[in-house]
């Protein structure tokens, strides 16, 4: 039958990867990927689904789950390092389309790439390590211990800014710990997500045990939450979607995680090295165009330093490469569609109109590459009120406001004081003053001269207040998350009670 077009049609589409085969979408229907730096380069399609895939998929994780959940860990270990190796030994490649498709600049796409082998790797590791404990009984002769076991089918939503790193730091430990997955990348990022199915297939990963099903986000995710089959959800995107999700897991009863929004400070004292200050804030603002959930959308910063301090972060804004995100020395490349230069300019008009002064950037780069793209220029508002829409709302674009504060206290308070609690940064020399940010911050990632990007992969990563919900991701938190505890009490039969 042939494919019906979605909206253009230049080349085979791979379809969905469901028990371990590539099938096309019940539908029959495809639709294209658009590069975001040069909109009119199709850089592949993907399948268009409908419930009924998902029902597929996920049909397909059940029924490969008890054969995958008995296999030993170790064994389950060698094929997520074998896809460590694989994807290694495709960097370059997977780079490149994670770069066409999304807009990321080059250098940066290679070490998401990268973080996805070593996410495989680590992971691998987990599935040689003891996971439960023994705990003494008050029972003679008897045996008290508990047993890490998995949940089931998992189901991971993941969102458009990390299309591979992100899939591969839920699935690798949901895989390692037993479990099967079925994944629902982004809208805007199918492709690279189908890289990681094609990886996953190739390392010998049985039939089943990972599903990968595109197209789009509402009605794939709620059928997804609501199928009877998946036991857990992992959630990364926006509040609005993840608050929905909980809601819908909640009502069946069954374990979500989310990870959402942030509105990351870095605070910036007196005595800080302002010229380090100004490079990591920069580059935690402006890099990937401000698209992390833990880039830097608020500086603050001593009054006695913020002239000397914004002088410097201007100048560092006025001289970044704006460039299509392929283009080796891309410091930035575009936004990744449409809607969000939309969202990032009407933010960026509040600005202007009065919530803070504009010192550079402000609008969109005008001529070659850039009016095929989705381009938008680095801006920063000095002299920004904290209470400012621009200071508290998430604006996910390449957007810095800088705030004055009295001193270290007050800054800690105006930190605090949005909605958000996913990362924050503290700029300083001073011993006491970085005890008492990391007691008093309100965040779940607390960095001291270092950028609120970057949170390595074997540490806890999550936030406070609306950032995340319950149990932490990557690292050894991910078991907490992946894993159900079993308390086995032992006693030997013939014994007396
Ligand atoms: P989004 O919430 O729009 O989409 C996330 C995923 O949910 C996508 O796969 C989407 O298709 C799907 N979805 C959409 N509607 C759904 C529904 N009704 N039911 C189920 N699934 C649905 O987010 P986005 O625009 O892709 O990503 C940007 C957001 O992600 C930002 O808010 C950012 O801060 C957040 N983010 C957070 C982290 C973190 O770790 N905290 C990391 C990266 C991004």
């Amino acid at each position: 039958m042939p494919v019906k077009e979605g909206t253009h049609l230049t080349m085979n589409a791979k379809g969905n990867f469901i028990g371990g085969a590539w099938v096309a979408a019940a539908q029959n229907e495809v639709r294209a990927v658009r590069n975001p730096s040069n909109t009119d380069e199709v850089v592949g399609e993907a399948a268009w689904s409908s419930p009924e895939d998902i029902d597929a998929a996920v049909r397909a994780a059940q029924e490969a789950f008890p054969a995958w959940r008995r296999l030993p860990g170790p064994a389950r270990a060698r094929v997520l390092a074998k896809a460590g190796d694989l994807l290694a030994s495709r960097l370059g490649e997977v780079a490149q389309l994670l770069s066409r498709e999304q807009g990321k600049p080059i250098g940066e796409a290679r070490a998401e790439v990268q973080r996805g082998v070593d996410l495989l790797h680590y992971y691998a590791g987990e599935g040689w390590r003891s996971a439960g404990e023994v705990i003494p009984s008050v029972a003679p002769d008897t045996f008290l211990f508990t047993m890490r076991e998995p949940l089931g089918v998992v189901a991971v939503i993941t969102p458009w800014n990390f299309p591979l790193a992100i899939p591969l730091w839920k699935a690798a430990p949901a895989l390692i710990y037993g479990n099967t997955v079925v994944l629902k990348p982004a809208t805007a990022s199918p492709l690279t997500a189908l890289a990681v199915a094609e990886v996953f297939a190739e390392a010998g990963l049985p039939p089943g045990v990972f599903n990968v099903v595109t197209g789009p986000g509402s009605a794939l995710g709620d059928a997804l939450v609501k199928h009877p089959q998946v036991k857990a959800v992992t959630f990364t995107g926006s509040n609005a979607v993840g608050t929905h999700i909980a809601g819908l897991a909640a009502a069946r009863g069954i374990k979500y995680q989310l990870e959402m929004g942030g509105k990351n400070a870095a605070i910036v004292l007196a005595d800080a090295d302002l010229d380090q200050a100004a490079d990591i804030v920069v580059s935690g603002a402006m890099r990937f165009a401000g698209q992390k959930c833990t880039a830097t959308s608020r500086a603050i910063v001593a009054e006695s330093v913020i002239a000397t301090f914004t002088e410097k972060v201007v100048e560092r804004v006025r001289g970044l490469a704006v460039r299509p995100a392929t283009d080796e020395d891309a410091y930035l490349g575009p936004v990744v569609s449409a809607a969000q230069r939309e969202q990032i300019l009407s933010y960026i008009d509040v600005g202007k109109g009065g919530e803070g002064r504009l010192a550079v950037g402000g609008g969109v780069p005008r001529g070659e590459p850039y009016d095929r793209g989705y381009f938008v220029e680095p801006t920063v508002f000095p002299d920004v009120r904290p209470d400012a829409r621009i200071a508290q709302e998430e604006i996910f674009g390449p957007v810095l406001a800088v705030i004055p504060a009295k001193d270290a206290g007050e800054a800690i308070e105006i930190a605090n004081r949005v909605e958000y609690g996913l990362s924050a940064s503290l700029f300083t020399r001073d011993l006491n003053a970085a005890m008492n940010y990391i007691r008093e911050i309100e965040v779940g990632m607390v960095r001291v001269n270092a950028e609120t990007a970057g949170v390595e992969l074997q540490a806890p990563f999550g936030g406070y207040k609306a950032s995340s919900s319950h149990s932490r991701e990557q690292g050894r938190a991910a078991i907490e998350f992946f894993t159900q505890i079993k308390t086995v009490t032992m006693a030997p039969a013939g014994g007396k009670h």
